[in-house]
C-alpha cells in the first residue's frame, strides 16, 4: 500500500515464485489447502515514483530519503485511510475483491514502520478496542500472532513484538475495515531501512508504551527475543516478510476447517443479533436535504457488500405503508459494519491516544438524514448497485425563461462549473423571495434557458443528482452573476496530504485551479492574475520556512518566506480571496494580524482528536447558501476563534457540540467561532477552524468551500436585456 515501505512489493515477487516452484511438502500442503490472493502493489505508480527518486539520488546526500511530494496523486500515505469512503479507485477495486468476490477469511496487510525498536510487529494489536468487533476476531488474532512468533523465533528471528502501537478502534484501514466484515485483518510492520540502502540501527525499546521508563536494552515480555542492534537491509525486511507470510499460510492450511467455520459462525451470529436489535433497519428516506450525498452513501454501502432494499416499485394491491426510502436491515452478516458507520461512536476515557481518528459516522459526516425502523415492512425488494435512483425534479420545459438549480445538492456545484465551461450564463438568487415556485429562493442558481443550456443540462442531469425547476416569470428579485474563478491551490514543495485531498475535491467537482508551489512563487505571481487562493491545512512554520528534507538534492527554496507572505497579503489587500483550512486558518489569523484569538492551546484542557462536532451557521449568508441551519464538521484539534472583528459564519452555540468520537472540556467552545470571514483591504480571508474537505469524506461541509470559491467572483447582476425606459 505505502510506496515508501518498499519491502512488501519486493517480497511478493519472491513469494509468488516460491509458491509456484518450491516442491517441499510444506508448500504443497499450503497450496492444496488454501487459496492465496496476492496483491503485489496496490499503488504501482507510487512505487515507480519512489524507485525513480531513489535512483536519482543514489550516491548523493539524499540517498535513502523519502521523495518530496505525494506518492499517491491525491492521498499520499492516506491511501490507507479510505476503506469506508472508497474515494480512490484503488480502494474501490480491492474492496470489490474482498467483500463481493472472494470473501477472504484472513487479510495480511504488510507495512514498514520506523527503523528503531522491534524488527517486526504482529498481532495481537493494541488497545483501544472497538466493541463492535466479534470476539472470535480477537481469538484468531492472538492465535495467528502466537504462531508467527513461535515459528519465526524457532528460525532465530529476533525482535518480534506484539500488542503495541496499532489500535483496534478505527475503521478506515486495509486491515481494520475487514474486522467489521468478520474477517481477520493482520497487520505486520517491519522496521525500515533507508529505502533500499542499508542502515545501522542501535538497540532500542522505541515503539513501546513504556519506552520512556524502560532502558533500551531491557528485556520486555512482548519481545521475548530482543534484537541487539545491527546493520539493517532491504533483504532483512524481505526475509522477515517471507517467513511470516509462510507461517501465516501454514497455520491457515492446518486450521482450515476452524477458520472457515469461524467465518460462518460470525456471519450467522451477526444475523441473529440483528434479529434481536430494536432497530431492525436503518432507513434513508427519499426526502433529503442533499440527495446527491444520500445516493453516494448508499453506493458506498453497497460497494462494501451491504444489502440494501427498497419498496417494490410496481403498485401492488397492498400499498406500501412504511417510510419511502432505502432500507438497510441490520440482520445481515456485515451488521458490525453497518452499525460502525451509522451509530455515533464514543471513544473511551483513557490515557491512550487514538492511532488515527476517533469518529467517521457517515450520515453525519455526509449530511444525510436517516431513520430507524423498529419493524421491517412488507413489500421490500433487494436492489443492485446500478439501480439506485433518486426521485429528483428534472424539469427542463421548452417554454422556460430560466432553469433554477437547487443549491442543497453537492452535485449542483459540479453542474454549475461545467455550465461555466460552456460559457453558459449563470446567476444566483441572493435574497429571500416568495414569488417563485417549488421553494426556489435564496441561493438557487439561475441558468438562462437556451437551446444550448437545455441540451447541456439534460446531459449533465444523467450523471448528477439535483432538482431543476423551470421558471417562466422572474419578477423583481435580487441576484448576482459570476464567472469562472481563477483559483490557486497553494502547495508546499514537500507536499502535504491535506493539499492532495483538496486537489481531489476540486477535480471531483470539476473546479478548475492552478497549483502554485511555495518554492515557485515569483514576485507578482498573484496580484490581478487570480481571484482566490486556497491554503490547505499547514503549520505557519512549514508554510513560511518549508519542511526538513524538502531542500535535499533540490535547488529550490522551500517555504513562502517573508517575501511570499507579503505577496499573499498584497493579493488579498488588492481584492483577492484567501481561503484557509485548519492549521492554515490559525497561521493566517496570526500572520495577517487579524483581530481574533485562537482559544485552543496545550493548556486549555481541551481535546477532540478527529471527532464529529456540530455548529450553527449564519442564516442567509452567501457562504451558507444551500446549507442547513446546523451542520456536522470534522474537527481534529483545529483552531477555534474568539472574534473581536470579523463576520462569524459558523459557531459553537448553546447546544452540546459533540456528535461522535471523543471530546474533553467541550464547554470552552461555547459561543466561539468555527468559521469566520474577515475583510482585509479590498479582499477577504475565509478561515475554516476545521477541515471542510477532510480526506474527501466530509460531504456535509463541501458546499462551504464551493461557496467560498464562488464568492471570489461575484458581481451584481447586470440584466442582459434592456429595461423599459422610465416613464
Ligand atoms: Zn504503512
Amino acid at each position: 500500500l505505502h510506496s515508501t515501505e518498499i519491502g512488501a512489493s519486493q517480497f511478493s515477487m519472491q513469494f509468488a515464485y516460491d509458491l509456484a516452484f518450491n516442491q517441499s511438502k510444506n508448500t504443497r500442503a499450503i497450496l492444496s489447502r488454501t487459496v492465496c490472493l496476492l496483491i503485489p502493489s496496490s499503488n504501482p505508480d507510487g512505487h515507480d515514483f519512489v524507485v525513480n527518486w531513489y535512483r536519482e539520488t543514489l550516491g548523493t546526500e539524499a540517498e535513502g530519503t523519502h521523495p518530496p511530494g505525494l506518492y499517491h496523486k491525491y492521498a499520499g500515505h492516506d491511501n490507507n485511510r479510505d476503506w469506508f469512503m472508497l474515494n480512490l479507485q484503488e480502494t474501490r477495486v480491492v474492496t470489490e475483491v474482498l467483500y463481493k468476490e472472494w470473501f477472504p477469511q484472513v487479510i495480511f496487510d504488510m507495512h514498514e514502520m520506523g527503523s528503531e525498536g522491534p524488527r517486526l510487529v504482529i498481532p495481537p494489536h493494541f488497545e483501544v478496542t472497538n466493541p463492535l468487533i466479534d470476539p472470535i476476531i480477537h481469538q484468531e488474532l492472538r492465535h495467528i500472532g502466537d504462531y508467527i512468533l513461535d515459528e519465526l523465533t524457532r528460525q532465530n528471528v529476533k525482535g518480534i513484538a506484539g500488542n503495541t502501537v496499532f489500535d483496534m478502534w478505527w475503521h478506515g484501514g486495509f486491515r481494520t475495515a475487514p474486522y467489521f466484515h468478520n474477517m481477520v485483518g493482520i497487520l505486520s510492520e517491519v522496521a525500515s531501512a533507508r529505502l533500499a540502502t542499508p542502515d545501522t540501527i542501535p538497540q532500542s525499546n522505541d515503539f513501546f508504551v513504556s519506552k520512556d521508563i524502560i532502558a533500551p536494552d531491557a528485556v520486555l515480555q512482548n519481545t521475548p527475543k530482543p534484537w541487539n542492534g545491527d546493520v539493517w537491509r532491504l533483504a532483512d525486511i524481505v526475509d522477515i516478510e517471507q517467513k511470516s507470510a509462510y507461517a501465516l499460510l501454514e497455520i491457515m492450511a492446518r486450521g482450515r476447517k476452524d477458520v472457515l467455520e469461524n467465518f460462518y459462525r460470525m456471519g450467522r451470529r451477526a444475523i441473529e443479533k440483528g434479529m434481536q436489535d430494536s432497530c431492525k433497519a436503518y432507513v434513508i428516506p427519499l426526502d433529503q436535504h442533499d440527495s446527491s450525498s444520500a445516493k453516494k452513501l448508499l453506493e458506498i454501502l453497497m460497494a462494501q457488500g451491504i444489502d440494501v432494499y427498497r419498496p417494490e416499485r410496481i403498485d401492488s394491491e397492498k400499498p406500501f405503508t412504511g417510510i419511502q426510502g432505502y432500507y438497510i436491515p441490520t440482520a445481515q452478516p456485515y451488521r458490525a459494519n453497518i452499525l460502525c458507520l451509522f451509530e455515533p461512536l464514543k471513544y473511551p476515557e483513557t490515557m491512550m491516544r487514538p492511532y488515527d481518528i476517533t469518529a467517521w459516522t457517515l450520515p453525519h459526516q455526509m449530511g444525510v438524514h436517516f431513520e430507524k425502523a423498529t419493524q421491517i415492512p412488507e413489500g421490500l425488494e433487494p436492489i443492485v448497485e446500478h439501480e439506485i435512483e433518486w426521485p429528483v425534479k428534472n424539469d427542463l420545459a421548452d417554454d422556460a425563461l430560466y432553469f433554477a438549480l437547487d443549491p442543497r445538492s453537492n452535485d449542483t456545484y459540479r453542474v454549475i462549473q461545467e455550465l461555466l465551461d460552456f460559457d453558459i450564463n449563470v446567476s444566483r438568487i441572493s435574497e429571500k423571495t416568495t414569488t417563485l415556485p417549488d421553494s426556489v429562493g435564496a441561493g438557487w442558481f439561475l441558468v438562462e434557458a437556451t437551446n444550448a443550456s437545455q441540451t447541456t443540462l439534460a446531459r449533465l442531469l444523467k450523471t448528477n443528482c439535483l432538482n431543476v425547476v423551470s421558471i417562466n416569470y422572474l419578477g423583481e428579485i435580487k441576484r448576482e452573476s459570476f464567472r469562472k474563478s481563477r483559483l490557486v491551490l497553494m502547495e508546499t514543495c514537500a507536499g502535504n496530504i491535506d493539499q492532495g485531498w483538496t486537489r481531489y475535491l476540486l477535480d471531483t467537482y470539476k473546479i478548475p485551479y492552478t497549483i502554485l508551489r511555495d518554492c515557485e512563487l515569483e514576485p507578482e505571481s498573484l496580484v490581478s492574475k487570480y481571484d482566490a487562493v486556497i491554503l490547505p491545512s499547514v503549520s505557519a512554520h512549514t508554510l513560511l520556512w518549508g519542511e526538513s528534507g524538502a531542500q535535499l538534492n533540490n535547488n529550490h527554496k522551500s517555504g513562502l518566506g517573508n517575501e511570499g507572505l507579503e505577496q499573499l497579503q498584497a493579493f488579498v489587500r488588492s481584492g483577492g480571496t484567501l481561503i484557509t483550512f485548519g492549521e492554515a486558518a490559525k497561521s493566517m489569523a496570526a500572520l495577517f494580524r487579524l483581530n481574533m484569538k485562537n482559544i485552543i492551546h496545550p493548556f486549555a484542557g481541551f481535546s477532540a482528536p478527529g471527532s464529529l462536532l456540530q455548529i450553527s451557521l449564519k442564516p442567509e449568508h452567501p457562504l451558507c447558501f444551500g446549507m442547513p441551519e446546523r451542520t456536522a464538521i470534522f474537527y481534529n484539534n483545529d483552531p477555534v476563534f474568539s472574534v473581536q472583528d470579523g463576520d462569524i459564519i459558523g459557531k459553537y452555540d448553546a447546544q452540546e457540540p459533540f456528535i461522535s468520537g471523543y471530546i474533553k472540556n467541550s464547554a470552552i467552545l461555547k459561543e466561539n467561532a468555527a468559521m469566520v470571514t474577515s475583510d482585509y483591504g479590498k479582499g477577504k480571508i475565509i478561515l475554516f477552524g476545521f477541515r471542510p474537505q477532510h480526506r474527501g469524506q466530509t460531504f456535509s461541509t463541501f458546499k462551504l468551500i464551493f461557496n467560498s470559491v464562488l464568492s471570489s467572483v461575484v458581481t451584481p447582476h447586470e440584466p442582459s436585456y434592456p429595461l423599459p425606459a422610465e416613464e
